[in-house]
């Protein structure tokens, strides 16, 4: 399996080779990394991610018949199936992605195409960087163009979503798919998951350095460990609610009246709960912070996200931690923290600008030497969401 970074137009050619003919266009959805607010977008509460320049891209040419033919650069493999008849795959489980978008966009109503599609991506998989919101979205806007219509961003987002937890069966919230439908370029996206109002909010242009490391550790217990965590939240709600009938969603919750129910709950559920109510004022606190180029603080806040994770949420594990550590040992660290669902995957750092190379190499080494494991670096800038590449010009 090989991840390349190739352009458009490399794309376009190879399209031409596995399906004789230029493809119609070229689309590009991109990963995202959450800079705050982790574990709250299924609470009903506030994330801030940002959309990177790692994407999934996906050559694409409408067919005359209903047959759609696929074939993935990363696996190397071939697949079709009829539009008519979308049945779940068990192997190849890529194509549940497209195969969940079209349904889904089917069961809303849409009259699809066939189409030949040429997949490829650089987001890593499975990693936390959301590389299957990133397909998905991709595979929704190119379904929309072999088939003459086009959804607005919102919606995509909520077709992608609704595929992935219909179709696929991951119960995931909206914030993968709506940062890569909304995101732009050298902007985070404030989102409130409950309204989906948003917010687009500027990165400091210069001095301030994204970066992403992978543990490398592979995501073992997450699935089972996400769903006892939204079992939780969904105990701590139905708590409060003795108290107050109005709470809908820790959401609705200040900590001053997680406390006043303490009593109530077990020690575990009110960790728990305390994560998600802090976070949320965490996200808020960091939005402030970031408008108003109070670099240092933001850092801060995602340390305290960090922490409140591993000791309240119980989603990090040594590999996250060590990374973590590593990172703020470095002066030129604002800020370090896990990102995505846990129990491996990503770390985000923001970083001095000039001290990239010092930072990979440090934390590098660091990190070796805590873990035994070889750490993958990645500076990212912040990306626009899904959008058409190829043909220049065509929207
Ligand atoms: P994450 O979203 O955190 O990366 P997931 O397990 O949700 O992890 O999704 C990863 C899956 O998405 C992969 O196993 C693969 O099936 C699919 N996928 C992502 N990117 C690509 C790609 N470029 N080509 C084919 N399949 C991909
Ligand atoms: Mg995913």
């Amino acid at each position: 399996m090989t991840q390349q970074r190739g352009t458009a137009e490399t794309l376009a050619m190879t399209f031409e080779e596995r399906f004789e003919g230029a493809p119609d266009v070229v689309v590009r959805a991109p990963g995202r990394v959450n800079l705050i607010g982790e574990h709250t977008d299924y609470n009903d509460g506030y994330v801030l991610p940002a959309a990177i320049d790692y994407d999934v891209t996906i050559a694409c040419r409408a067919r005359s018949d209903r047959t759609v033919r696929l074939y993935s650069a990363l696996f190397g493999e071939r697949a079709s199936f009829r539009l008519d008849r979308i049945g779940k795959a068990r192997t190849q489980g890529w194509t549940n992605y497209v195969r969940g978008i079209a349904a889904i966009l089917q069961a809303s109503g849409h009259a699809l195409a066939g189409m030949d599609a040429l997949i490829a991506g650089t987001v890593p998989l499975s990693s936390g960087l959301s590389s299957s919101a990133a397909l998905e979205t991709a595979a929704c806007l190119a379904f929309e163009i072999s088939s003459g219509f086009r959804l607005g961003p919102v919606e995509r987002a909520l077709v992608a979503q609704r595929a992935e937890r219909e179709f696929v069966g991951v119960q995931c919230g909206i914030m993968d798919q709506f940062i890569a439908c909304l995101g732009r370029a050298d902007h985070a996206l404030f989102i409130d998951t409950r309204s989906l109002a948003y917010e687009p909010t500027p990165l400091p242009e210069q001095g301030v350095a994204l970066i992403i490391g992978n543990t490398n550790k592979q995501r073992g217990l997450v699935d089972s460990e996400y769903n006892t965590r939204r079992a939780e939240c969904e105990e701590a709600v139905r708590v409060l609610q003795l108290a107050n009938p109005n709470v809908q969603a820790l959401r609705d919750v200040s900590l001053s009246e997680l406390d006043a129910a303490r009593y109530r709950l077990s020690e575990r559920t009110y960790r728990r709960a305390r994560h998600v109510i802090t976070e949320n004022d965490r996200v808020l606190a960091s939005v402030r912070a970031l408008r108003e180029g109070r670099i240092a603080e933001f850092g801060r806040w995602m340390n305290d996200s960090h922490d409140s994770l591993r000791d309240d949420y119980e989603v990090s594990c040594a590999e996250l931690d060590a990374m973590v550590e590593a990172a703020r040992g470095l002066p030129e660290t604002f800020g370090s923290r896990m990102t995505g669902a846990g129990f491996g995957g990503c770390t985000v750092s923001l970083v001095a600008s000039d001290a990239v190379p010092r930072f990979m190499e440090r934390v590098g080494e660091a990190y070796k030497a805590a873990t035994g494991r070889t750490a993958t670096f990645y500076a990212c800038r912040a990306a626009d969401g899904a959008k058409v590449v190829w043909p220049a010009g065509r929207e």
